[in-house]
């Protein structure tokens, strides 16, 4: 049955959801309030500099590759990419350099030579983070999570006499120290918490998974940069048939007692059958259908962390750099206890250093690099971002300074700065925030935002502010999720 689609917003969620619905036959239009797709998955440019504005860590890549098995093309002959032979670089104020290496066993060697811990704790870590991703994969990611199907099913059950080996009950903090005597590991390892923006010393154990996708899987990185693979999902897409049309806000969601009519645009209403929302939730509530009641209880839980970036033209390499290199705070308990309770930012912040210049020799001119110099923020609350920017640019800089023996403000030519409020206005993602909520709880994964309200035929929502989560990967998956349900829910009409 053909069904006439109108997807809200050109975020990955939305691409990748068009890219399917088009694929199954569908006629599907995109509209999209800015002037290019791709969402928080943008550029920067100044000169002869690239900048990829938003994320640059590239896991799962079996996601989008499905979209062109399913397209009939070959992904490779429009996005080429590699896994990384050192993921990320980490750098520790006591001088103590870690090589992250991509290859399992050369990281467990690398790791217990720097820090001192056995091997083998460090191998059954890796071993334990995939267990983990394995027996939560089917159910918490990729599993719909509005029907009581979900709860009663097969995996649903196997995983819950599992939840002993969930690190449920411990958070990733507590768990980690039980588990490794080093501390430089354990702050290594409670890093990926911040993967969805949360905390380490909140967010329960479970979320050691993600360290399986990075150590066990392999991160990647396409030649040409992450924002080709905003660029590309957007041909295949518009290959596909796909319709777009940007500088488009849609300013209403039309419907009929909760039967989904279509979309208002220009005043205009532009009839769907099916209508898919890339939007954050929470502007979705109050923007677009304010007529419905406001789901309070999905805004209850702590938002995921915003980000500070600043994306420097550096006139000389560092070679001691890599793609990926983080400068760890000297004191992370206090970095999150500003981040989620004073909700301000650390004297001493996380400083994470991406050079895509490294690899995608375009981004910069020989003898320069490209740098996107970010740290965690809180939730815009209506913070003095200006006076917190001007704060947190000398401490980045003193610890830059410090940690590479340098004095880089005379080798910055030229500075972009984003901030929790711009990350906000030009996405609409309420906060800033990067991710939705944040997973600080062990009931995180049981309150975000279904991709379907049973209750209101005809609409579904994709992208990082709903089940299963923020990040490419997770939204890619929640157009996999919509996908099947729209399928489903037209062979039971
Ligand atoms: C600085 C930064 C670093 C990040 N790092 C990583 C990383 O390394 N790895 C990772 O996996 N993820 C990372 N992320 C998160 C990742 O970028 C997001 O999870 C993902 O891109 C969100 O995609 P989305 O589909 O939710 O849509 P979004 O990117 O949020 O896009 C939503 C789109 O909807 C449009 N829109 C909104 N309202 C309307 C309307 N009314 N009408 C029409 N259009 C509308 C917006 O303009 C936007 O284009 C990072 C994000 C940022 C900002």
């Amino acid at each position: 049955m053909k069904m006439k689609v109108s997807v809200i917003g050109a975020g990955i969620g939305g691409l990748a959801i068009a890219t399917r619905l088009a694929l199954r036959g569908h006629d599907v239009t995109v509209y999209e309030q800015a002037d290019v797709p791709g969402g928080k998955m943008g550029q920067v440019r100044w000169k002869d500099f690239r900048w990829d504005a938003g994320p640059s860590l590239f896991t799962l890549p079996d996601l989008m590759e499905e979209l062109y098995v399913m397209a009939g093309e070959e992904m490779k002959l429009n996005i080429r990419y590699e896994q990384l032979d050192i993921v990320t670089k980490y750098f520790y104020e006591d001088g103590m350099v870690i090589n992250a290496y991509g290859d399992p066993e050369q990281f467990v060697r690398e790791a217990a030579e720097k820090t001192g811990e056995k091997t083998g704790r460090i191998r059954r870590f890796l071993k334990k983070s995939k267990i983990m991703y394995e027996l939560t994969r089917d159910v918490f990611i990729f599993g719909v999570f509005n029907t009581i199907s979900t709860f009663v099913s097969r995996k649903f059950l196997w995983a819950a006499l599992q939840i002993y080996r969930l690190e449920v009950l411990s958070t990733m903090h507590g768990a980690n120290k039980r588990r490794f005597k080093s501390p430089h590991l354990v702050q290594l390892f409670d890093r990926y918490a911040t993967y969805n923006g949360s905390n380490p010393y909140k967010a329960p154990g479970t979320l050691n998974l993600i360290s399986h996708l990075e150590h066990n899987l392999g991160a990647y990185f396409p030649e040409k940069g992450m924002y080709k693979l905003a660029d590309e999902l957007y041909n295949l897409a518009v290959r596909k048939g796909v319709a777009f049309e940007f500088n488009t806000p849609v300013e209403r969601i039309v419907h009929s007692e909760k039967v989904v009519k279509g979309v208002m645009v220009k005043g205009e209403t532009r009839t769907a059958d099916i209508v898919v929302s890339d939007v954050d939730i929470y502007y979705l509530y109050k923007d677009l259908i304010p007529d419905m009641k406001f789901p309070e209880k999905y805004f209850k839980p702590e938002r995921s962390t915003s980000a500070m970036i600043f994306y420097w033209a550096i006139d000389r390499p560092y070679n001691d750099l890599e793609l990926h290199n983080l400068f760890f705070s000297a004191d992370y308990k206090a970095e999150f206890d500003h981040l989620f309770g004073s909700k301000t930012i650390f004297e001493d912040p996380t400083t994470y250093i991406f050079v895509s210049s490294k690899i995608v020799k375009g981004d910069a001119p020989d003898g320069s690099e490209n740098w996107f110099v970010m740290i965690n923020t809180p939730e815009n609350i209506g913070q003095d971002w200006d006076k917190e920017i001007k704060n947190a640019r000398v401490n980045i800089i003193a610890k830059i300074n410090r940690i590479l023996n340098t004095d880089i403000e005379p080798h910055i030519l030229h500075e972009t700065v984003r901030d929790p409020r711009s990350i906000e206005a030009e996405t609409f993602s309420y906060r800033g925030s990067l991710y939705g909520n944040s997973s600080n709880s062990s009931m995180s994964a049981f309150n975000r935002h279904p991709n379907h309200r049973n209750d209101f035929p005809g609409l579904y929502f994709v992208g990082g502010s709903v089940h299963p989560g923020g990040g490419i990967p997770l939204c890619m998956a929640s157009a996999k999720i919509v996908d099947n349900q729209i399928k489903k829910h037209i062979i039971q009409q």
